[in-house]
């Protein structure tokens, strides 16, 4: 008898890890669709370099080796202005442009930010690195790279945010043009787009609103804009800064009058409390204010935390949980009229793109 109990235990433990791997495969759709591919190129690699024609490196190697979405290195010296990253955002790789490669710069303390305060002012970026750096890539590591990869953008981001560079307006002139040298040699780069990625409080000053309209006007550019919480409270939980939720859904608004923005929605939860930092109604009656007041929005993008966050008592949202405020914002979002109900809401859990619908 107790044979059969602890076998039918054993049973229904496997049962329930079987149903549990079945129900993953469902739900997470990860970036590795290239993963695959990934590990091949680096089987092919390590057989027929001695006899490449490409000159690569033992450290080009391993640092096309160790990408992945848990890892952004931004190495030193000119592999912390210029670096390469799978992005599941992206859906695959990203070129990174990081302003601040000398420290931490941000009018937001966001407590699941994963970039900590740091100093390296060797690091401080000088007229014309930027473009120096980038050509650099594709001069010396595309080949490589693109042998596995397709580049899906450069994203103008880093330690910090980026409207508070002086060096924004150089990043984006400095990608265009490289982008349109590079196209010449390279057909497949002729598409690719440049990407800001912003915590929204730009938006607030005139003059950044101008150089982002314009330079939208020119160029294939997408913003990614964050907007958290949904209520001034989980807004201020979150952004720890010192502007209300009313100054950045309006900032939001007259950016995306000119441009349409893509959200960017972080969801987690507060371990010491276990109450979750989101409120799907209070948010999609938010989208529904920016669209009426003649905002555009292209797309929502809900993520969760995947890399160590500055703050331990931040905890990432169960794949399950982040399908299912999705759908909460779904439905209210089609309340609030046919122009919000059409938005395209991705989904990302700790290790990947979610199917929730
Ligand atoms: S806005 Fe971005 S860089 Fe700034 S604290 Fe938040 S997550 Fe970190």
């Amino acid at each position: 008898m107790m044979m059969m109990v602890r076998g039918a235990k054993a049973w229904n433990k496997i049962a329930h890890c079987m149903y549990k791997i079945a129900n993953y495969d469902k739900i997470v759709k990860r970036v590795s669709p290239i993963e695959p591919w990934r590990r091949l190129f680096h089987i092919f690699n390590m057989r027929h370099n001695k006899s490449e024609r490409v000159n690569m490196s033992q450290s080009n190697r391993s640092k096309v080796d160790t990408l992945s979405p848990e890892r952004h290195p931004r190495g030193t010296r000119g592999d912390s202005t210029v670096y390469p990253v799978i992005s599941r955002r992206a859906r695959g790789l990203s070129l990174g442009v990081n302003l601040f490669p000398e420290r931490k710069v941000c009018d937001y303390d966001c407590p699941y930010c994963e970039v900590k305060p740091f100093s390296n002012p060797d690091a401080r970026l000088a007229d014309g690195d930027i473009e120096r750096e980038l050509r650099h890539f594709f001069a010396e590591r595309w080949l490589l790279y693109k042998k596995v990869y397709t580049l899906q953008d450069i994203s103008i981001s880093g330690n910090g945010e980026p409207t508070l560079s002086p060096r924004l307006g150089e990043a984006l002139r400095a990608a265009k043009r490289v982008l349109i040298d590079e196209s010449s040699r390279d057909a497949s780069l002729s598409t690719v787009p440049t990407v800001l990625i912003t915590n929204s409080s730009g938006f607030l000053r005139p003059e950044i609103v101008n150089l982002l309209g314009e330079f939208g006007e020119e160029w294939a550019f997408k913003i990614w804009a964050k907007l958290d919480g949904g209520t001034e409270e989980l807004h201020r939980a979150l952004s720890r800064s010192a502007f209300s939720l009313a100054e950045i859904v309006n900032g939001i608004t007259e950016m995306s009058r000119r441009i349409p923005l893509t959200l960017q929605t972080m969801l987690v939860a507060d371990t010491r409390t276990g109450r979750m930092l989101f409120d799907a109604t209070a948010y999609a009656s938010l989208v529904g204010s920016i669209l009426a007041d003649g905002g555009q929005i292209e797309a929502i993008q809900l993520y969760t935390v995947a890399r160590r966050p500055l703050e331990s008592w931040v905890a990432a949202l169960s794949d399950v949980a982040m399908a299912e405020q999705s759908h909460i914002v779904h439905a209210a979002l089609a309340l609030e009229g046919t122009s919000a109900a059409k938005i395209r809401i991705e989904c990302y859990g700790e290790r990947g793109e979610l199917v929730w619908r």
